[in-house]
């Protein structure tokens, strides 16, 4: 590591330093998750951080579910929060753990505290706790209860412990400071009294504690070094190392904080994520629209793509959003030499080529990637009728249209230079039928170089094709009114989020196919088959990302 002349981000440098300094010598981090929701896109942004960290510095990485809560958390959340986890490539090996483990420590821990009279139980009401809080500007005032005896508050807790209260009749609080501009300092809640049971420990324990104080307890019991999370926990670290110094832990985790992830007209909050789950407006957590983990793997992003663009964003103090045509930039980059091109008609015409053989199939070579070679070849069948796309097509062409019109030749991608010739029209007015004739001297790869062409267009042989459902997305949020609605706080919602093409072609080589595979459809984007929707039989795609973005690489 010594020689590495990359630049470091602030979190490293820290972390260079403070062995340097002997502060550690190694490094340890974690990942801690409330287990009460799926995890998105700005937990990718965490997991990749720790789990990079303790790569990075030959160190050790914990997954630990932060599951001190017993009223909102489920065990549903912990089997897809693992999931998704180890499809992010984060291994913690053996280092697996539950806060939830740590109950008896932690109470220890309070016992030891009152002990050193460090630690009170206190019978404020949780409205009367708020008003002896005081506010930025105004000192906290003490409570009553604050100078009980050692005795008489190992006692009470004791009673706490044994169900003799009800939920909110007592608290146990840190004793620190009441008068300290950092109102996290003043006499914080450490424990609560919560007749409730719990996914783990069952009817165990009746007194529940608190995030602030059993976080720096789970770390240091784990022996976490850096304690890396986000901002919004700044102003309680002068807590979380007053917790771990009296408390006594010989390992003392250092908390070091960074800017959320958010990224621009998309919804990350849980809240209003459950909130679309059950209003029925999206097809569960993982609907393709979201940002959740999941259901950026089930729109077809690769865990690669994700770390590109994790890395792309960096890590800093400052608040900011990313745009989200940088996620979409990463996924192209990654697919792009990867995926073969393959060709499928989302808005299918027929075109029949009149000079053609009837019954006559071909089966035409087609590199699979033009900008990467060893992705080989295949065999597309080529025939008479053929579906192209219905914008191929125009009767009557504006000015620098190169595709199909009246008396114009285009090439057929990989096969024919093919001229119309006539068309026919349904009641409707719409077209229904394109007439060609093809040149046989044209074939693609012969070295043809008589005359040129300017428009090239895809095609499927009708007869193999496979009808197939396409899913195009737009965002989930209306772009121009902004994600929440000024007035209400609800979701300005996209009514155009998601486009469901039923009758689409695609070529007959999709046949091994699997949930999860990606290709690129030429022309069209980047696609990947819908790991709950589609069969073999029936194939459903949905449309990662189209081809190209006005989106500029950040200098
Ligand atoms: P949310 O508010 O979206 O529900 P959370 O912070 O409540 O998220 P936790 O399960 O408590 O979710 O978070 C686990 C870890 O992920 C924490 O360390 C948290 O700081 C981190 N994290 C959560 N959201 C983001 C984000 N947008 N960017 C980076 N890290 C995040
Ligand atoms: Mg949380």
């Amino acid at each position: 590591m010594e020689n590495e002349v990359v630049s470091r981000n602030f979190i490293e440098q820290e972390i260079d330093k403070d062995l340097a300094e002997g502060v550690y010598d190694h490094v340890c981090t974690r990942f801690p998750p409330e287990p009460n929701g799926y995890l998105h896109i700005g937990h990718a942004k965490s997991i990749l951080l720790n789990y990079g960290l303790s790569q990075k510095y030959h160190g050790t990485f914990h997954m630990r579910f932060d599951d001190t809560n017993p009223t909102k958390e489920k065990m549903e959340f912990v089997d897809s929060i693992k999931e998704d986890i180890l499809w992010l490539g984060a291994d913690w090996k053996e280092h697996l753990y539950f806060a939830s483990d740590y109950f008896d420590t932690m109470y220890e821990c309070a016992l030891k505290l009152i002990r050193k009279g460090k630690a009170y139980v206190c019978d404020l009401s949780a409205e009367q706790i708020r008003e002896y809080r005081g506010t930025l500007t105004e000192p906290g005032k003490e409570s009553p209860y604050r100078d009980r005896t050692v005795e008489e508050n190992l006692e009470l807790f004791q009673a706490m412990r044994d169900g003799k209260y009800q939920d909110g009749e007592k608290v146990l609080r840190a004793k620190i400071d009441m008068a300290s501009p950092n109102i996290n300092m003043r006499d914080p809640v450490i424990y609560r009294v919560a007749r409730m049971t719990h996914h783990n420990t069952g009817d165990k324990w009746c007194i529940y504690p608190m995030y602030d104080f059993a976080h720096p307890i789970e770390d240091a019991v784990e022996g976490i070094t850096h304690s890396i999370c986000t901002l919004e926990f700044e102003d309680h670290r002068p807590l979380y190392d007053w917790v771990v110094r009296e408390c006594e832990f010989e390992n003392r985790p250092r908390q070091i904080e960074f800017a959320k992830l958010y990224l621009t007209n998309v919804v990350t909050g849980k809240r209003y994520i459950k909130k679309l789950v059950e209003d029925g407006i999206v097809d569960g957590w993982d609907d393709p629209r979201l940002v959740s983990i999941a259901a950026l793997r089930r729109r077809g992003f690769t865990p690669e793509s994700i770390k590109m663009f994790v890395e792309m964003c960096g890590v800093s103090k400052a608040q900011s959003s990313v745009d989200y045509a940088m996620l979409e930039y990463c996924i192209r980059e990654d697919l792009k030499l990867k995926k073969p091109r393959m060709m499928a008609i989302l808005d299918p015409v027929k075109l029949v080529i009149d000079n053609y053989p009837e019954g006559q199939v071909e089966y035409l070579d087609v590199p699979n990637n033009l900008e990467n070679e060893e992705l080989g070849t295949r065999k597309v069948p080529f025939g008479r009728e053929l579906y192209i796309e219905r914008e191929d097509f125009m009767e009557v062409p504006p000015k620098k249209y190169f595709r199909l019109f009246p008396d114009n030749e285009v090439r057929l991608m990989s096969a024919y230079f093919v001229k119309c010739v006539s068309f026919e029209k349904d009641g409707a007015g719409n077209v229904t039928t394109i007439h060609c004739t093809y040149d046989p001297e044209t074939k693609s790869g012969s070295g043809f170089t008589g005359r040129k062409v300017k428009g090239t267009i895809h095609w499927v042989y009708a007869p193999t094709a496979q009808k197939a459902e396409v899913r195009l997305y737009e965002n989930l949020v209306d772009e121009e009114k902004g994600v929440y609605n000024k007035e209400d706080g609800s979701l300005n919602l996209n009514p155009n989020s998601l486009t469901v093409l039923k009758d689409c072609y695609v070529e007959p080589g999709f046949g091994g196919a699997k949930a999860y595979d990606s290709f690129q459809f030429v022309r069209n984007g980047y696609f990947c088959i819908d790991a709950k929707d589609s069969r073999p039989e029936a194939l459903v795609f949905n449309r990662i990302v189209s081809l190209k973005s006005s989106f500029k690489l950040p200098k």
